[in-house]
C-alpha cells in the first residue's frame, strides 16, 4: 500500500513545461467538488462558473469535453442529424481482447466509436460536422474512424457543403496496425475531392491532437484554429528530443508554439468558438437553406 496518495483526479498541464502530468487515477474532467482549484491559473473557483463549455472564468483554461457536449455548445439547438453509424471493424490483425475493449468503450461513452459524424446547422449554416472524442480510446484512429470522416467529406462535396472538423487523437490505432495508417491517405484524398470542388473545409484542434491525425486531416485544413494550451504534436517530445539531441523549448507542441510559427491561424477560447466558426462560415459561403 502506498504511504501518500495523490488527490490529483484530472490531468494538469503545468504553463511552464509542454509535458502533461497526470495523477494515477488521471481523468480531465470537471471534478465532482463544489469547489475546484483551477489547473490553469491555480485560482479556486465554484464548480457551476465552468459552465457548459467547461472552461474557467479566470483564465483561458479548458477541462476535456465530450464529443456530444461538444456539439451542443456549438451547433444550433436540435439541428444535429448523426449520420455513419453502425460502422464496424473487423479487427484486422486478430487483436486479442481488442473488440472487448471497443464494446465496454462504447457503453461508457455512449458513442460508436471515436469520432461523431453528422450534418447541422451553425447558426443557420448547414454543415458537415466532425467531433473526435479523446474519451474513447484517446481517438485513435482505426478503420472506422477513416471510414467516417471519408464518408463525411464525400457527403459534403456532394451536397455542396462546408466541413467543419474538431480533431482530437492519440494518432493510429495500434489494434489495427498499418489499416489504420492507411486511413491518413484516405481521408486526404476525399478531402482533396472536397478542396477541388472549391468548398470550404475548416479544422479546430482541440486537445491532445497528435500523431497521423495531425499528419493528415487536422493540418488539411483551409483555416485551423486551436483551443488554447493544446497540445499538438507529430511524435511525442522525449522521442525528438532524443533524435534530435537537442532541448526543445517548453512551450514546444503547445497550441500557442504553432500559431507563432504558423501552423494555426488563431487560437479560439472555447466560449467564442461558436461565434467565431459561424462568421467563417458566413465569409467562406456557407450553405443556407
Ligand atoms: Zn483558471
Amino acid at each position: 500500500m502506498a504511504l501518500f496518495s495523490r488527490k490529483d483526479k484530472y490531468i494538469r498541464i503545468n504553463p511552464n513545461r509542454s509535458t502533461i502530468q497526470a495523477g494515477p487515477q488521471a481523468k480531465p474532467e470537471v471534478p465532482d467538488e463544489l469547489f475546484i482549484k483551477c489547473p490553469g491559473c491555480k485560482k479556486t473557483v465554484y464548480q457551476r462558473d465552468f459552465g457548459a463549455a467547461k472552461a474557467c472564468p479566470a483564465c483561458s483554461y479548458t477541462f476535456r469535453i465530450s464529443a456530444y457536449e461538444r456539439m451542443d455548445l456549438i451547433v444550433d439547438k436540435d439541428s444535429f442529424e448523426e449520420l455513419f453509424t453502425g460502422i464496424r471493424t473487423k479487427n484486422p490483425l486478430n487483436f486479442p481482447g481488442y473488440m472487448e475493449k471497443l464494446q465496454a468503450t462504447q457503453e461508457k461513452t455512449g458513442l460508436d466509436e471515436a469520432v461523431l459524424t453528422g450534418l447541422a446547422k451553425i447558426d443557420g449554416q448547414k454543415v458537415a460536422i466532425g467531433v473526435m472524442d479523446a474519451n474513447f480510446i484517446m481517438a485513435s484512429m482505426g478503420t472506422v474512424v477513416g471510414e467516417k470522416i471519408t464518408r463525411l467529406f464525400e457527403l459534403a462535396t456532394q451536397e455542396r457543403l462546408p466541413v467543419v472538423l474538431f480533431t482530437a487523437s492519440g494518432g493510429a490505432r495500434m489494434q489495427e496496425g498499418i489499416m489504420s495508417l492507411m486511413q491518413m491517405a484516405k481521408i486526404s484524398a476525399a478531402v482533396k475531392q472536397h478542396s477541388n470542388a472549391g468548398l470550404f473545409y475548416l479544422t479546430v484542434l482541440t486537445d491532445p491532437t497528435t500523431g497521423g491525425v495531425t499528419a493528415s486531416f487536422a493540418m488539411e485544413g483551409d483555416i485551423i484554429l486551436a483551443e488554447p494550451q493544446t497540445l499538438v504534436g507529430f511524435a511525442g517530445r522525449r522521442v525528438i528530443e532524443n533524435t534530435v539531441r537537442e532541448n526543445l523549448p517548453d512551450n514546444f507542441q503547445k497550441a500557442e508554439f504553432l500559431l507563432e510559427h504558423g501552423f494555426v491561424d488563431a487560437i479560439v477560447k472555447r466560449q467564442e468558438l461558436r461565434q467565431t466558426i459561424a462568421g467563417l462560415l458566413r465569409i467562406h459561403g456557407g450553405a443556407y437553406e
